[in-house]
């Protein structure tokens, strides 16, 4: 069975790349029928914090991901850790190391002076001898020596790293007991049963740790996908401004969670050159073999293009629902199905969905200065006063009615459409741009529609 998870540290928000390796996790193991699991790597207690885990909860509540069971926290594993840095000192995996912050300082300050690489020179090893007074020791795991570690990720293809270039006999636990992040990543990873652990590149020089700890306790290793970054368009690393941001702010700027997931497969995925893509498509489509090797750019101008596809299309139901969020409530407009449907077209996020529906729905608060100049002018009293009188004796109610009464008030007066709609637009919205003219005086009403032209004839 598949087994993938998320292992996210809460010690800020949730940013698009975690998001992306989120997503990447969740269709692979969806896909083979596996499980997807979420783990919090709570250890570095300073830098948690209680709001950062509610943000990732909140994100995968928001995009829909759902984990199997219940989350793991690293905080609450200790013992089990302490478990496994007993057996390995007990079969002599790991030893202590008693060397003082001033000899690790010496050591470091003269590898420099001679132009090597920082690394611990193993000198408690081997160490027989009497520990010195008043140190509490670390615990350094013993490194294989002279190796190489090799692995196939699934992504970068054969990766190897020489143990006497790069690994020392790294912390497993610091002298106040507490383990190390790489021990207690295999740990879990381990014990959590992964089959695939899918993450950022920014992780692949902790997998030859990692891999020695599974070594030291007989553990499997599971597959590796180090998936690249997201870049900017400029090639830099992503910045705040660029996108880098909370995941849960493209909620607030008005991104539907279908569009978000959507960009964030394509970031870095491709199937042919397909960019749209249902939950549905992803579930069947994705492999994590298909991931670019290379880094990706991020592209805002798509991820709008890509929402103002899926305002097309969901429903009127789930337009609503997002719109609430957003701190507008249509769902008793008796109008709502036409709200959407003459402004999906043109709003790219809720957010424009939201501005245009309530320029339509508020009386203007003032009357757009450029409008009124252009439009307003010649005789548009005299033909607003004439069509208001029309519309009082008539009794439309939908877009249709409203055309016909109007079509035939123009016919019979020989008035050109312009000379009335930007008038009457203006009247509705305070301004000269608004979707079909019929459909706006249809969503207001008749009621309404008498009052705001009402009020537009009052004013100048
Ligand atoms: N906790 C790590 C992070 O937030 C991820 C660790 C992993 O995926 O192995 O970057």
């Amino acid at each position: 069975m598949t087994i993938t998870r998320f292992a996210p540290s809460p010690t800020g928000y949730l940013h698009i790349g975690g998001l992306r390796t989120a997503l990447y996790s969740y269709l692979w193991a969806r896909k083979n029928s596996g499980k997807f699991l979420l783990r919090i790597e709570d250890t570095d207690q300073k830098r948690n914090s209680f709001e950062a885990m509610e943000a990732i909860k909140q994100v995968f509540d928001w995009v829909g991901l759902e984990y199997d069971g219940d989350v793991y926290y690293q905080s609450k594993r200790f013992d089990l850790y302490k478990k496994y840095i007993d057996q390995l000192l007990n079969e002599g995996k790991a030893y202590k190391c008693y060397m003082s912050k001033e000899e690790l300082t010496a050591l470091r300050e003269e590898q420099m002076a001679n132009k090597q690489r920082a690394k611990y020179d193993g000198r408690y090893r081997d160490f027989e001898g009497t520990p010195p007074q008043g140190i509490e020791p670390v615990i350094r795991i013993k490194a294989p020596q002279n190796t190489i570690i090799e692995f196939e990720d699934g992504i970068k293809g054969k990766v190897s790293f020489n143990t006497d270039d790069i690994l020392d006999d790294f912390i497993i636990a610091r002298s106040d007991g507490t383990p190390t992040y790489n021990f207690v990543v295999a740990i879990d990873d381990a014990l959590m049963g992964l089959t695939d652990v899918i993450r950022g590149d920014d992780h692949l020089s902790n997998t030859p740790k990692q891999i020695i700890v599974y070594q030291a306790l007989g553990f499997d290793i599971p597959k590796f996908y180090h998936v690249p970054m997201i870049l900017n368009p400029q090639g830099k690393k992503l910045s705040k401004r660029d996108g880098a941001m909370d995941a849960m702010d493209y909620k607030t700027l008005g991104y539907f969670p279908e569009a978000l997931l959507n960009f964030l497969v394509r970031l870095g995925w491709s199937h042919g050159d397909q960019e749209v893509f249902s939950m549905q498509e992803m579930l069947e489509l994705f492999d994590p073999k298909d991931i670019n090797k290379s880094a990706s750019a991020y592209n805002g101008e798509k991820l709008l293009w890509l929402n103002s596809n899926y305002m097309k299309t969901l429903s009127y139901e789930r337009i609503i629902d997002d719109l609430k969020d957003l701190e507008l409530d249509i769902s008793a407009h008796p109008k709502k199905e036409l709200l959407i449907d003459s402004h999906r077209e043109r709003a790219k996020t809720l957010v424009e969905l939201k501005t245009q529906i309530e320029s339509i729905i508020n009386k203007p608060r003032e009357y757009d200065a450029k409008a009124v100049k252009k439009f307003l002018k010649g005789e548009w009293k005299e033909i607003l006063t004439k069509f208001l009188e029309i519309l009082k004796q008539n009794s439309p109610e939908n877009s249709q009615d409203f055309e016909e009464m109007t079509v035939k008030f123009m016919e019979e007066n020989d008035i050109k459409l312009g000379k009335l709609a930007q008038p009457i637009r203006i009247a509705i919205t305070g301004s000269s741009v608004s979707p079909s003219v019929y459909d706006t005086m249809a969503i207001i009403g008749k009621d309404e529609l008498v009052s705001r032209i009402e009020n537009l004839l009052g004013t100048f």
